[in-house]
């Protein structure tokens, strides 16, 4: 089967979505810690194995020999290293065929903090001996616009980015691609750059909110620090803020900058343009 963790969330969502399009139910499977969650997925045919990365013998039971597993990496950072060895000593002693996962744009060369754990994932699959498949995601999208409205109140795009670019791609967009390598042949030992067709700055992307809302928004350009006390001033909890200033020093150093075009060569069609997931995003918000 195919066999897909994370499949509650925003990402496992998509890539079952897509799996669903192209392969029959009962042989896609969902690694759930919620069983009430995936109640919708469980009623289209998707086989539902309960397990929680945090309680390794839940994981016992969630893989079997031949299955092709996608591992969506952990959202709770800090804690991913216990929890994506529990996942991958579980897939070893199941004997899978294939085990992908979601790391992050640039693998072992991925140099600042939110990296760290993905690097050393990497490299637990890599000892582990599992047959692998590494699909290092540059940034979401949808980080920036599903975060529109502070932007639109203040008509500032606030960061330290410089001008940095970022390839983005859609969540979809990866799911596309995460899909693809879990159907397809020859993907085995291979990792996977994705990222998005075209890189844009954050004033790019202040002018094409300006352009679409026919208001003036600017890129804010601040310092780390003031960055920090911005964010922290929102609500936003130090330890993630200094995450997320750490993110825009690796934008202005170039690290989300990378168009390999391997996301769209695995999806089979362009990646989803900045534009129109600004649209779609102004057009719910
Ligand atoms: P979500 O938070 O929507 O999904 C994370 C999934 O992991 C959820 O299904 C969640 O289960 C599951 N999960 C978390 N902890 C456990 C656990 N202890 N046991 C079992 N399952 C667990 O994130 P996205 O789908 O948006 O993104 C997927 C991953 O990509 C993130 O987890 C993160 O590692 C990474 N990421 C990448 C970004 C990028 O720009 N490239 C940005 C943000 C995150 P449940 O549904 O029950 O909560």
């Amino acid at each position: 089967n195919i066999v897909v963790t994370g499949a509650t969330g925003a990402l496992g969502r998509l890539v079952v979505e897509e799996l669903l399009a192209t392969v029959p139910a009962d042989r896609v499977a969902a690694v759930v810690r919620d069983k009430e969650k995936a109640a919708d997925l469980a009623d289209r045919g998707v086989e539902l194995r309960i397990a929680d990365y945090d309680e390794p013998a839940t994981l016992e039971g969630a893989f079997r020999p031949g299955d092709r597993v996608l591992l969506v990496s952990g959202s709770e950072v800090g804690r991913r290293v216990p929890q994506h060895t529990a996942v991958i000593e579980a897939a070893k002693a199941a004997g899978v065929a294939q085990l992908a996962y979601t790391g992050v744009l640039g693998g072992p060369e991925a140099d600042f903090d939110l990296a760290a754990e993905h690097r050393t994932t990497e490299q637990l699959i890599l000892d582990s001996g599992v047959p692998y498949t590494f699909l290092r995601n540059g940034w979401y999208t949808e980080n920036y616009t599903a975060a529109l409205s502070p932007v639109l109140e203040h008509g500032a795009v606030v960061g330290s980015a410089g001008d940095g670019r970022i390839a983005s791609a859609t969540r979809a967009d990866y799911a596309a691609a995460a899909a693809a390598v879990l159907t397809g042949d020859g993907h085995l030992g291979r990792a996977y750059e994705l990222s998005g067709d075209t890189a844009w700055s954050l004033a790019e992307y202040a002018a094409e909110l300006s352009r679409q809302t026919g208001r003036t928004i600017t890129y804010n350009e601040v310092p780390a620090e003031t960055h920090l006390s911005i964010l922290t001033g929102a609500g936003v909890p130090e330890q993630f803020a200094r995450i997320l200033v750490d993110v825009d020093a690796a934008i202005a150093r170039g690290r989300l900058a990378r168009t390999t075009g391997d996301l769209a060569r695995l999806a089979g069609r362009p990646t989803t343009p900045l534009a129109e997931t600004i649209s779609a995003a102004l057009a719910g918000a």
